[in-house]
């Protein structure tokens, strides 16, 4: 009989690779890091499952080099949460591993053993606390109608209006856990956010919270990380999507802030998970509570929340009783036709920003652009410049004077002229690139910054922006949605959207969701203290039932609108989805490969296969893309359904005229 061990390598193959253990060395301990030998290199792997077998002659099986650390680096409950993400998600172990262990602990240089005795704690904290705020009366019936849902549900949706103090309920449920002896998870859906909340938690929590993210520098991330499976105090967590890959010790709450934005979801590359479904997993693992909080929640919580199957607390009032903001709609057609527009702001526009400046108010304009123009086109014979890579236009940015694609980043010189006729070429569209250049035209005496992701590519780049819009250095706030989330600001008085065309005009059936919590998101961010804020919404299609529930704040209506559209079309949450994407430098192979797979499905799965679609963007980095979906009835065997699809998509890989299509499967797309 000989020691092996079966081993999940970080590699996007098979679940495991099975090595055997040398005489000399201990069996490891399941969750531990060993270096093994995968062809001529060294890999670092997770040992899953220890067992032993007779070898057979004529076999061999390499032997583990080294044992990594004195324990094992994996908690039991995050194995498990990683073989449930990959059974899920249908990805291998090896995706799961690459994506939750911080950077570092895939080099065999580092010892978990040895402390780096890296700071962990927030560099601004100054060591004294200062005790939470006291809850009004609507936040303290909240509060114990959280726990009163608590009691029979293991989530609960707290569905409460943008500045209604989710944010101070949330504070007072951390506090209460803390104090039993728990850890807290909260988690955020971007980055921007943590740097906000970070200044707001520490001075209650002090050297109890811990801040884990992608822009945290790996050694920080490792010692985080360390810190976490090693020294089980209470402590709370913050962090972006990633903090679920945490080892977490007497989890008593999760909590999850603005749950229905789509950032919660990774969408590249596997596992394509979705934070509040880890979530949920999470916390019934360690049986701990879920708080999912939203003032837009998704339609697929609500639909939950209003079942039953969730808990359901709502907070319908803004702190002090401050109104939520005036909504004025703009109609773009009838301002140009009047020619009443300087660039791209209305009339009634410039006059108000006006105003605000003069009162020293702050301004949020909100673009879901990035760059300067989206595209150039040759005015002689329409010509679009695209990526050679992938079919799409590239966008211009003044910034360095270069054409970019969006979608893998590559950068391409400007051309005088066209390419094909030699005519001239003409910038189209506008972004927030352009923006802030004609604020600064229309409003000189104006201080102005820009929030996108061109501006925040550095670690701190965040905090800089954000701490000089609150500390009023800065008068006009310029971003994409990035600036929509959450974040608080006493002195916004306006909000306005330059573009919403661009937010209704996805051809998706969460289209109409996301736009609507867009705009009441974005709205949000106006008013948040004093007075009534306003905001200006400047679209070409004012007539779209859209706005009637922006401007009514009607998010109950808009539900039930919803959830009657998504019954009539069998989509989520009464059916889930699951898209199948083929991918492949041969155009002509992967098509094929589409046409031979959904084909397969067809039979199995019937009218539940939808057929095959050549993607809006067609190719990505050089690969030819096809795409359908699967949409199964949510009270069907989800688990049975995956498994007939994996064979099939097994069965096509095997076939030598398909070979090397890959197969990307997304479980609830987002
Ligand atoms: P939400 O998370 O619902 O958007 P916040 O918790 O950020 O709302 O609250 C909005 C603003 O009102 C914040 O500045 C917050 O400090 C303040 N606020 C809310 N509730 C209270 C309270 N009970 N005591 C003091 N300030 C509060
Ligand atoms: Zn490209």
């Amino acid at each position: 009989m000989t020691d092996l061990v079966d081993v999940i390598l970080p590699l996007a193959i098979r679940d495991t690779y099975t090595y055997a253990i040398p005489s000399d060395m201990p069996m490891p301990d399941i969750g531990s890091r060993v270096l093994v030998p995968l062809a001529r290199k060294v890999v670092i792997g997770i040992v899953l499952r220890p067992h032993s077998a007779p070898l057979s002659p004529g076999i061999t099986i390499r032997e583990v080099i080294q044992l990594l650390d004195p324990f094992p680096i994996i908690t039991t409950p995050q194995l498990k949460l990683w073989q449930w993400m990959s059974s899920y998600y249908m990805c291998p172990l090896g995706d799961v591993m690459a994506a939750a262990l911080p950077a570092k602990a895939l080099d065999h240089h580092y010892s978990m053993a040895e402390s780096k005795r890296r700071r962990v704690v927030i560099d601004h904290f100054n060591g004294t606390t200062i005790p939470k705020n006291a809850l009004n009366t609507p936040q303290a019936e909240a509060l114990r109608n959280i726990y009163t849902q608590f009691e029979s549900h293991d989530i609960v949706l707290l569905q409460g209006v943008t500045s209604s103090g989710k944010t101070e309920i949330y504070i007072h449920l951390i506090e209460e856990q803390l104090q039993l002896g728990h850890q807290v998870l909260y988690l955020v859906p971007e980055i921007a956010l943590t740097t906000q909340l970070t200044d707001r938690l520490q001075r209650i929590f002090g050297t109890q919270l811990r801040v884990y993210h992608s822009r945290v520098s790996d050694a920080q991330r490792m010692e985080i990380y360390r810190q976490q499976l090693l020294d089980h105090s209470p402590r709370l967590i913050v962090g972006a999507r990633s903090a679920v890959f945490l080892p977490m010790h007497h989890l008593g709450l999760i909590i999850m802030d603005e749950e229905h934005e789509s950032s919660y979801k990774q969408q590249e590359p596997a596992p394509r998970y979705h934070a509040r479904a880890v979530a949920a997993m999470m916390a019934s693992h360690a049986n701990a509570k879920l708080l999912l909080g939203s003032a837009t929640p998704s339609i697929e919580s609500r639909f939950l929340a209003e079942r039953g199957k969730y808990g359901f607390v709502t907070l319908t009032q803004r702190y002090q009783g401050l109104q939520l903001p005036a909504i004025s709609l703009i109609d773009l057609k009838q301002q140009y036709h009047r020619k009443e527009m300087y660039m791209h702001f209305s009339d009634p526009l410039v006059l108000r920003i006006r105003q605000e400046l003069e009162q020293k108010k702050q301004i949020i304009l909100f673009l879901n652009r990035r760059g300067y123009a989206p595209y150039i086109q040759c005015t002689q014979c329409g010509k679009i410049p695209t990526c050679s890579d992938c079919n799409v236009s590239l966008t211009y940015h003044r910034f360095g004077h270069t054409l970019v694609c969006h979608y893998c980043g590559r950068s391409y010189p400007v051309p005088t002229q066209c390419p094909e006729c030699g005519g001239e070429m003409k910038l189209h569209g506008f972004g927030t690139e352009r923006l802030e250049e004609e604020v600064s035209q229309l409003f000189p005496e104006a201080r102005v910054a820009r929030m996108d992701l061109d501006t925040t590519r550095k670690k701190n780049d965040y905090e800089h922006i954000i701490r000089a819009f609150s500390n009023h250095e800065v008068d006009i706030l310029i971003g994409t949605q990035m600036v929509t989330k959450g974040l608080h600001f006493d002195d916004v008085s306006l909000v306005a959207v330059l573009n919403a065309d661009a937010l209704i005009s996805q051809p998706d059936f969460r289209s109409y969701e996301r736009a609507y919590q867009m705009l009441e998101q974005v709205s949000g961010r106006a008013g948040r203290t004093g007075q009534q804020g306003a905001v200006f919404i400047q679209s070409f299609d004012i007539e779209h039932p859209i706005f009637r529930y922006v401007c009514d704040h009607a998010t109950d209506a808009f539900y039930q609108a919803q959830i009657e559209e998504r019954h009539r079309f069998h989509f989520p949450p009464f059916y889930r989805q699951i898209t199948l994407t083929l991918r492949h430098g041969n155009e002509e192979r992967v098509s094929q490969a589409a046409a031979w797979l959904q084909a397969q499905l067809a039979i199995i799965f019937g009218s539940r296969c939808t057929d095959v679609i050549t993607p809006a963007i067609s190719k990505i980095q050089s690969l030819h893309l096809r795409s359908f979906n699967l949409r199964i009835e949510a009270t069907s065997n989800l688990s049975k359904a995956k498994q007939l699809l994996q064979q099939q998509i097994d069965t096509m890989q095997s076939f030598p005229a398909f070979k090397g299509v890959q197969v990307l499967p997304d479980v609830d797309p987002q």
